[in-house]
């Protein structure tokens, strides 16, 4: 398998790199505390195309690859969850239903300003009775005329509420026993719907997740995507794809990590000597670098099958959850190595920490991926 770089790849990682270690990263403290992610770094963004990624050219994105988009996660890593996570909801699983089982009418009324930032997406499954049974949900869809009427409340939605386009999974039977689903496309000026709590979190502080709540919401027929009762694969997909994006994001939090130990491990001197010449700082460093190099290869192999059309589940879950379980490994070695240093508030190492916590968590758990990795073992 040949995963050799184009010139073009190469540049795109260093533009998206610069944008984030010189534009986005010196805010980061800011957004964490203020749980808000400034205007003008995503007008930035939305200016370097980074809107359009995952959108075709015909709509005015720039249509990359899978591999490009794992690139273009990677960096955004750089500066850890907050201002990733926004953006990672928008070009990843908010607008990939959209993008491969709309129509074309729905396409042209969304991609576009979508593309350009105009718009910004997100996806909402998740309720309090579903987590990682997301066939549990109760959010009812009912057909009523020329549209949908759709009661239920949706609970830790990445930023929802400064989405502009939602894509919302609901039930469309009653009978809870079948997986009949359906997936909808919600504007926030649709009558019934309202964001509800807005959650504090531990970290990926930016782009707050939100509750969802939609009260005899009324959604045009047209806005249904896809056949009705053909929503739980959609669903599924969405996931299965997103996920690699999840592992590329911790590769590129890995790497930050690593450079700015070595950095740390090079000037701290303790007993006379530069931290870096003690070989217990030594084994973490090198810990470190062979997890994330793992990470990197399994993630791009993720991405490589995904562009051969041959995308499996056990590959994109052993690339998500080796890839979250290195991240927890490698900011705690890289908070070990600071010391003291690592545990003051306004040390990059400390949000980066608290942010690796939910790449465990969403888009499916560890334990889901190994769910999905031993059933699909047994099954060959
Ligand atoms: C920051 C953040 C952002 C999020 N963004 C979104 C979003 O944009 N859209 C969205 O729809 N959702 C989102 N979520 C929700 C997220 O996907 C869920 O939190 C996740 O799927 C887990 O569900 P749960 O929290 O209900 O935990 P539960 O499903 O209740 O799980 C609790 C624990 O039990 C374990 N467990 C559950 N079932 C099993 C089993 N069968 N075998 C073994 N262990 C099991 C889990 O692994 C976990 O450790 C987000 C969550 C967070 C924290």
């Amino acid at each position: 398998m040949d995963f050799e770089l184009t010139g073009e790849q190469r540049t795109l990682m260093q533009t998206v790199k610069s944008f984030v270690d010189h534009r986005v990263e010196p805010r980061m403290r800011e957004i964490e505390i203020e749980n808000r992610i400034p205007d003008e770094i995503f007008a930035e963004a939305a200016a370097l195309g980074l809107y359009g990624i995952s959108i075709p050219e015909e709509y005015g994105g720039s249509g990359l690859s899978r591999l490009e988009r794992t690139l273009v996660h990677q960096m955004l890593g750089r500066s850890g969850f907050g201002f990733a996570g926004a953006l990672a909801s928008h070009t990843g699983i908010g607008s990939d239903a959209l993008v491969s089982i709309g129509s074309p009418e729905q396409k042209q009324r969304y991609l576009p300003r979508m593309a350009s930032g105009a718009l910004r997406a997100a996806f909402a499954l998740t309720e309090s009775e579903a987590g990682s049974d997301a066939g549990g949900i109760r959010t009812v869809a009912r057909k009523k005329g020329d549209r949908y009427v759709i009661n239920g409340v949706k609970r830790f939605i990445s930023g929802g509420a400064r989405a502009g386009l939602i894509t919302v999974v609901a039930r469309t039977n009653a009978d809870q026993s079948a997986r009949q689903f359906s997936v909808f496309l919600v504007e926030p000026s649709f009558p019934g719907f309202r964001v509800g709590e807005v959650y504090e979190t531990m970290g990926s502080r930016g782009h707050p997740i939100v509750e969802l709540v939609f009260e005899d919401c009324e959604v045009p027929e047209e806005n249904r995507l896809g056949p009705e009762g053909d929503g739980w694969l959609a669903a599924m997909k969405t996931l299965n794809e997103g996920r690699p994006l999840v592992a590329a994001r911790c590769v590129g939090a890995c790497e930050r990590l690593i450079e700015i130990s070595t950095e740390y491990a090079r000037s701290r001197r303790q007993f006379q000597r530069a931290l870096g010449d003690f070989q217990a700082i030594q084994f973490m460093l090198a810990d470190m670098a062979m997890r994330t190099e793992a990470a990197r290869w399994l993630t791009y192999h993720a991405a490589v099958e995904a562009d051969s059309g041959q995308l499996r589940p056990q590959t994109v879950s052993i690339a998500k959850l080796f890839a979250s379980e290195a991240l927890a490994f490698v900011a705690d070695a890289a908070l070990q190595i600071q010391g003291g240093t690592g545990y003051i508030a306004d040390n990059p190492v400390g949000r980066f920490y608290r942010d690796a916590r939910v790449t465990r968590i969403y888009e499916g758990t560890s334990e889901i991926q190994r769910m999905i990795i031993g059933r699909a073992l047994l099954r060959a």
